[in-house]
């Protein structure tokens, strides 16, 4: 965060990458340096949230650093491709490791980890045989029972954009208004919250991302909450990605492309995914066994990129709804 754009002044040499990051310094050094010790090729780095992330790219333009951006959720993908920052790859190694859904259609961006948004429930309360769908929330059974965290967040719009794509407009819209009639609360800043929520007694289900619940049990391992993998029957559970692009501008593109297929290779997918507890975006490669043991489930194929062409529209549908 704290590398000036001096720093990056005059090196032009092609092993170096830099690379602008919203994911986290501990998520993303050690495969950095990884890919160093594989190649040789350094990689300099800033992480930020990713709004201030795209302004500076924005506004750096053509002056910019930055050879690759990685950030989370298709739909901030989607996104930083609208505004011109990442540029078009075309490499058959990307194409081959990742799996068309789970990238641009245009080749921008690539989904290197994939993420769950699902189900998760009291294991003292509910049984698993009283879930089914995501739709399901809004039965009258859960009346009063049901957490959500609020509809600001990406992931939430995602989630609804989706449902969009799958369902329409106005059957999502019923939908949404009914999973709001059920809330047994005001809606939570954050997924870990939600399930605290749960564990406390507040409310029985909820919807959340895969590695929080991951995280949660690490430190609560007594904690009574447990997945459920919703719409096994028809569309599959809700998957999204954390991903990256080469910039526009990149000064090192070459090598930033040679990077992007070593971050979707068989080498180094599980360094990307295991340490926030995702899935490999790589099929042939296995999720860790801590992940692995939550279950297998089917996941939406749908191209995730509609996350972004449908989030005006799903913003406004949970506005319309009373989703705060
Ligand atoms: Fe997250």
């Amino acid at each position: 965060m704290a590398l000036g754009l001096t720093t990056f002044a005059g090196a032009a040499s092609t092993d170096e990458i830099v690379v602008y990051s919203a994911r986290n310094e501990q998520l993303i050094k050690p495969l950095f340096d990884a890919y160093t010790a594989d190649t040789g090729t350094r990689i300099k780095f800033i992480t930020d949230k990713e709004g201030p992330l795209l302004e500076r790219l924005k506004a750096e333009g053509v002056n910019t650093p930055a050879d690759i951006l990685i950030t989370v959720d298709a739909g901030n993908l989607w996104f930083a491709a609208k505004e011109g920052v990442l540029a078009m790859v075309n490499s058959k190694v990307l194409k081959s490791n990742i799996p068309a859904h789970l990238r641009d259609p245009e080749n921008r961006w690539f989904g290197l980890s994939v993420r769950a948004r699902t189900i998760v429930y009291s294991s003292k309360r509910v049984k698993p045989a009283d879930l089914s769908t995501y739709e399901s929330l809004g039965d009258s059974k859960w009346k009063g029972r049901l957490c959500l965290r609020t509809s600001k967040k990406v992931y939430n719009q995602s989630l609804v954009a989706m449902m969009i794509a799958r369902l329409g407009e106005s059957k999502t819209e019923s939908i949404v208004k009914s999973w709001v009639a059920n809330l047994a609360t005001d809606v939570f800043p954050d997924d870990t919250k939600l399930m605290e929520a749960i564990a406390a007694g507040q409310c029985d289900v909820g919807v959340v991302n895969t590695y929080y619940y991951g995280r949660l049990m690490k430190k609560q391992p007594q904690a009574d909450l447990a997945l459920f993998w919703p719409n096994q029957a028809d569309r599959g559970v809700h998957v999204n990605v954390s991903g990256a692009g080469v910039t526009t501008h990149a000064k090192h593109r070459e090598a930033a492309v040679k990077f992007l297929e070593w971050l979707s290779s068989e080498k180094a997918q599980n360094l990307f995914a295991d340490e926030n507890m995702e899935y490999p975006a790589n099929p042939k490669v296995k999720p860790h066994a801590g992940v692995a043991a939550w279950g297998k489930f089917k996941g939406d194929t749908i191209n995730v990129s509609k996350t972004g062409s449908l989030q005006a529209k799903a913003v406004m549908l949970m506005d319309r709804a009373g989703y705060k």
